[in-house]
């Protein structure tokens, strides 16, 4: 049985709204999801019946409300197959669980001349903290270059992970939207002892992603793309890393003891906790969880893949668009393009007076496009509630767009 995209809309109140006169097309989803009403309700009823503060108070509603925090990290953690919920961190994004690791794991274990090895296909997000970290500690930064294809050439891996004490790469790009080789990369970085850090931001919310499976060290991902609301994100870590580890942030919650000359610090996952948490954000990202996982990861690749092939075909018809990227089937849900003669932010406002939401610019992949000699593309992103026919709106207005700009 295929996804029931009909009925799944009706879920997402948003989709009901008129652009300009047209029903919305979404097709923003790398950047951030829309959000089904079972979020938006989750909390809301958070709100009115349960809010408080969480581990703290000794009263009903705040441990109605720790209660609730702490099952939506059961949730997460079932969702990843994580071994504990010790190794489940909430943090504000991808982002910020990849800085935290290059702060608390990388001060403590990188020195000067040790290598970090990413890709160039890397989201700034998982290279800016990198760079600080290696400024920081004369470290060294080496990058697995990409084909003509867009995908990872691995022909000189074992010579760039000499020396390298983690390797921090994307399962799927958010530009190409190749789905990267992990557990080939996984294996060989073992080898080596090399520590891996995986950005999940494009792959958790489209496919199952099964930590112990994978056997990486660190994953990190963001709710707002997968169902989620805004400002919570999550870093799963193997518990014998974090337990080594020193605290991130420093506040409240993250301690044991507090003195005026030094600190001892909480338990696992707390010790990465500082200071009071996005606690009806957490409320809403575990409601996501379970709609995803109602409806099946397996289904919603299923029918992401057959939205990227289909788009893809159907972007052939476009005179003068180039997509840049693997074939179809070895990718997430997303196609990157452009026009030589039309800029990308012309493509995405001519889009938007027909009511479709594209991404154009740089997606926070500026050396990813440079290498390309690119400035910008245009990115339509899919997931479970798109159709095909809107594929078809889409194809539709980039033909006008060719035919408006070109006159
Ligand atoms: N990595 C990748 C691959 C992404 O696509 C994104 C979001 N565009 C991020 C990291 C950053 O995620 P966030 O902004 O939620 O921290």
């Amino acid at each position: 049985m295929p996804l029931p995209v009909e009925t799944i809309r009706q879920d997402f109140p948003i989709l009901s709204r008129k652009i300009n006169g047209y029903p919305l097309v979404y097709l923003d989803n790398a950047a951030s999801s829309q959000k089904p009403k079972h979020v938006i309700m989750a909390m809301t009823a958070f709100y009115q019946a349960s809010y408080a503060n969480i581990h703290r108070g000794v009263y009903t509603i705040a441990e109605e409300a720790t209660e609730l925090y702490e099952s939506a990290r059961e949730h997460i953690k079932n969702f990843v197959n994580a071994r504990a919920s010790q190794e489940i961190i909430f943090t504000r994004g991808t982002t910020e669980s990849i800085n935290l690791v290059a702060r608390s794991w990388g001060d403590k274990n990188i020195q000067a001349g040790d290598v970090i090895l990413l890709t160039e296909m890397e989201h700034h997000s998982n290279i800016v903290p990198w760079q600080l970290l290696a400024e920081r500690k004369k470290a060294r930064l080496k990058y697995i270059p990409f084909d003509e294809k867009g995908r990872l050439n691995l022909e000189n891996l074992d010579r760039l992970l000499e020396g390298c004490k983690i390797t921090a790469f994307t399962l799927a790009s958010n530009t190409f939207g190749t789905k990267n080789p992990a557990k080939e990369i996984i294996r060989k970085a073992r080898a080596k002892g090399t520590l891996v850090l995986l950005d999940a931001a494009q792959a958790v919310p489209h496919q199952n992603v099964d930590v112990v499976d994978l056997d990486c060290d660190f994953l990190a991902f963001s709710s707002h793309k997968m169902l989620g609301p805004t400002g919570i994100g999550i870093l799963y870590g193997k518990k014998e890393l974090l337990e080594k580890m020193d605290p991130f942030l420093g506040g409240g919650e993250m301690i044991k003891t507090v003195q005026w000359d030094h600190s001892t610090w909480n338990d696992l996952p707390w010790k990465f906790e500082a200071g009071t948490q996005s606690i009806a954000e957490a409320v809403g990202l575990k409601a996501a969880v379970d709609y995803l996982h109602h409806l099946g990861l397996k289904k919603i690749a299923e029918h992401e893949q057959s939205l990227v092939r289909y788009a893809m075909e159907r972007l052939h018809e476009v005179e003068g668009l180039t997509m840049i990227g693997p074939p179809a089937s070895e990718r997430v849900g997303l196609v990157s393009f452009y026009f030589k003669d039309i800029h990308p932010h012309d493509v995405a406002a001519v889009l938007d007076r027909n009511g479709i939401c594209v991404r154009a610019g740089h997606h926070c992949t500026m050396p990813l496009h440079k290498k390309l000699g690119l400035e910008a593309t245009v990115r339509a992103s899919f997931y479970l509630y798109n159709a095909k026919e809107e594929i078809d709106l889409l194809i539709d207005a980039l033909k006008e767009a060719a035919r408006f700009f070109r006159k």
